[in-house]
């Protein structure tokens, strides 16, 4: 039976940053991942990175946009990866006078607290963003964001871990998960190819995105996380047309003025059951040519299939800001699954109603963007024994339960 010090069970982009954090700090690590890595929503999202700053009193999210910028930096500059990353600024679109007003106010807000964001006219929107419509009452700017390519950066870090020492299996669906008298754990995975395999292993990660429930329960607990459809379209390639990554402040204005969800539902969607209460955007041009949209986070299970009236009314948004796009037919679409914590927070952390367990997940329609910076907090709290000041905010421990 092969014998790891820790076992994490997922190859997305939690599963493998915390595994090339770990490594590098020296422990022994195996990743367990039944698909490819970055097979589900680490290798197909959008490529958005968030961050608008540290700020004065620097919070979880400053320390999970704001941290894996600069390992995404760090991984293409001094490591020699091409991600594609780039940190192009953001430009949300601002649609109606409630918007602005709204907008205004968070910027207000946001720049007292030491962040950074601009309010721009629409007309020196268009000095930065050529194709955006002059006609809209403004944009919001947000300069420090970036963009990479999802699938070449989480493949770049499992490829980093695995330099580092740490083992990185694909194609090995953990099926049963038990913990011995001595508190290790025993893992049965299953392989593409029939048979199963048993590993042992000290310590146990879950880092399974939107399946940590399903997993959970191979280990008796119950684990809040819901699956949450996100999809997507893409243009045909085109010569560079848009620079920065876009999005809208539509979906935060209405999300700002309603408190609709239940215990069983997260916040921020834009779906409750099969109705459309806001419309959310975010895109931008890849390196190879393609302008990708998306905005949808609607909760289906675990059903990936593509719903034509969504990406209509999202296509319909995105020619709201870059009117360009009528010219530009779509050309292919996908949908992926993302890991909503029912509160909104991320769970990252010690599980302490079992030893030796830890989860790195909960981050939502932005584990892209903080996943590195999530894997490498959790690697130090592993390391050090000690929990970084910072992840009191994303506790297992305030939800993860029996099951
Ligand atoms: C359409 C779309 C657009 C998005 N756009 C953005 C964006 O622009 N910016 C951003 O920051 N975020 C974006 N996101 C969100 C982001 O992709 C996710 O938050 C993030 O990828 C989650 O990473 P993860 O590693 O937790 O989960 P995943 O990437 O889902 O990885 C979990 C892995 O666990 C594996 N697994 C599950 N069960 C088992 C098992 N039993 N045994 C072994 N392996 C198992 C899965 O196969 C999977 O590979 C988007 C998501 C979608 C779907």
């Amino acid at each position: 039976m092969p014998e790891a010090e820790i076992i994490i069970i997922g190859g997305g982009i939690a599963g493998v940053s915390t595994a090339y954090y770990l490594a590098q700090l020296g422990h022994g690590v195996t990743v367990l991942e039944r698909g490819g890595i970055g097979g589900e929503a680490s290798g197909i999202n959008a490529g958005g990175l968030g961050g608008i700053g540290w700020g004065v009193a620097p919070d979880l999210m400053s320390y999970l946009t704001m941290g894996s910028l600069e390992e995404f930096k760090t991984l293409q500059m001094d490591h020699g990866y091409d991600i594609e990353f780039r940190q192009s600024g953001t430009l949300q679109s601002i649609h109606t006078p409630q918007q602005y007003d709204y907008s205004r106010d968070r910027m207000i807000h946001l720049r007292s607290r030491g962040y950074s964001i601009e309010l721009l006219t629409a007309r020196d929107a268009i000095a930065f963003e050529p194709g955006s419509n002059p006609n809209l009452p403004g944009f919001l700017y947000l300069p420090l964001r970036g963009q990479a390519d999802p699938l070449k950066t989480t493949q770049a870090f499992a490829s980093a871990a695995s330099t580092s020492g740490a083992t990185v299996l694909t194609r090995h669906g953990v099926n049963a998960v038990s913990q011995v008298p001595d508190g290790s754990w025993r893992v049965q995975s299953s392989w593409e190819h029939g048979g199963t395999q048993e590993f042992r292993a000290g310590t146990l990660v879950l880092g399974a995105g939107a399946w940590c429930d399903p997993v959970g329960a191979m280990l008796g607990i119950h684990i809040p996380i819901v699956p949450v459809r996100g999809q997507m379209w893409a243009t045909a390639i085109v010569p560079p047309s848009v620079f920065h990554t876009i999005g809208s402040v539509e979906s935060l204005h209405d999300w700002s003025l309603s408190s609709a969800d239940g215990p069983d539902t997260p916040p921020e969607l834009t779906h409750q059951g099969a109705n459309r209460i806001t419309r959310h955007l975010y895109g931008r041009q890849t390196k190879g040519g393609e302008i990708v949209f998306g905005g949808d986070r609607q909760l289906v299970n675990y059903d990936v299939s593509q719903d034509a009236t969504g990406i209509e009314v999202n296509r319909d948004h995105a020619m709201e800001v870059l009117p360009f796009l009528r010219d530009l037919p779509i050309q292919r679409t996908w949908a992926g699954t993302m890991p909503f914590s029912l509160d909104g927070k991320p769970i990252i952390g010690k599980i302490p109603i079992r030893n030796n367990l830890y989860i790195v997940s909960g981050l939502a329609s932005s584990g892209f963007g903080r996943g590195p910076m999530a894997g490498k907090l959790l690697a130090e709290y592993i390391h050090s024994g000690h929990r970084p000041t910072v992840l009191a905010e994303a506790d297992p421990a305030r939800c993860v339960s029996e099951s």
